[in-house]
């Protein structure tokens, strides 16, 4: 019986046992990816621990007003993140849920409500969910804030933005969302699964602080680098 309990709990990457009611082994766990020092506006990794923004944040600041990714977007949190949109497989979502949870309960700023970035209807309705959303669900349930998916939308369908250079994928994103009513919040959480350039997130704390928000931060999953 305490075998088919925990055949439930097999790790979503090695297929083990995790022998708790966790879908990850600690070794999986242990092997991740993580981030140590980032640039706190953008996210972006820094090698230099006592710098605390890159030198694009420094020159130019972004709207977006701090930035947490927890791991690098590479193996094995690509192939995770890869699962979760395009198979499907929810126990991915709830994996990368609880990790960003674990990565942000120490985040002394708890934000008024959190914003899963939304996803234009069109591709809500072909991928049956948007994985923002599941990978908040976690996070508000256990720091007790708010998930908001309704004051926000994604009006304008957006051609997929990895074929994009940054001048493009500004360009692509402008105007697509739009804010409901006035915003009452200070401070929102963006919840997106990964960050790339910046311009998905830094467009909708343009929209939001436009409706009176004052400040946006945004917890990601990852991080990826552009070569
Ligand atoms: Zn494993
Ligand atoms: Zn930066």
């Amino acid at each position: 019986m305490k075998f088919l309990f925990n055949i439930k709990f097999a790790c979503v990457l090695c297929g083990d046992m995790t022998g708790q009611k966790v879908s990850l082994c600690c070794h999986c766990r242990s092997d991740l990816p993580i981030i140590e020092h980032a640039c706190a506006t953008c996210g972006i990794p820094l090698s230099v621990n006592n710098q605390s923004l890159c030198g694009e944040c420094l020159q130019l600041k972004p709207t977006v007003d701090y930035t947490h990714s927890v791991f690098y977007y590479e193996s094995p949190i690509d192939h995770l993140i890869g699962k979760m949109k395009y198979e499907g497989d929810l126990s991915c979502a709830a994996v990368l849920g609880d990790l960003l949870l674990e990565s942000v309960s120490n985040i002394d700023q708890i934000p008024d409500v959190l914003i899963p970035v939304p996803l234009h209807n069109k591709r809500l309705v072909k991928r049956g969910f948007n994985q923002s959303i599941e990978i908040s669900r976690a996070i508000s349930k256990q720091l007790d804030v708010p998930l908001k998916i309704q004051c926000v939308q994604r009006t304008k369908p957006t051609q997929a933005q990895q074929s994009l250079n940054l001048k493009q994928r500004k360009q692509n994103i402008k105007g697509c969302f739009e804010v409901q009513k006035t915003l009452n919040y200070k401070h929102v959480v963006l919840i997106d699964d990964v960050i790339t350039t910046g311009s998905t997130v830094n467009e909708l704390a343009r929209v939001l602080k436009k409706s009176g928000v004052e400040k946006v931060s945004v917890w990601s999953i990852a991080r990826a680098v552009l070569k």
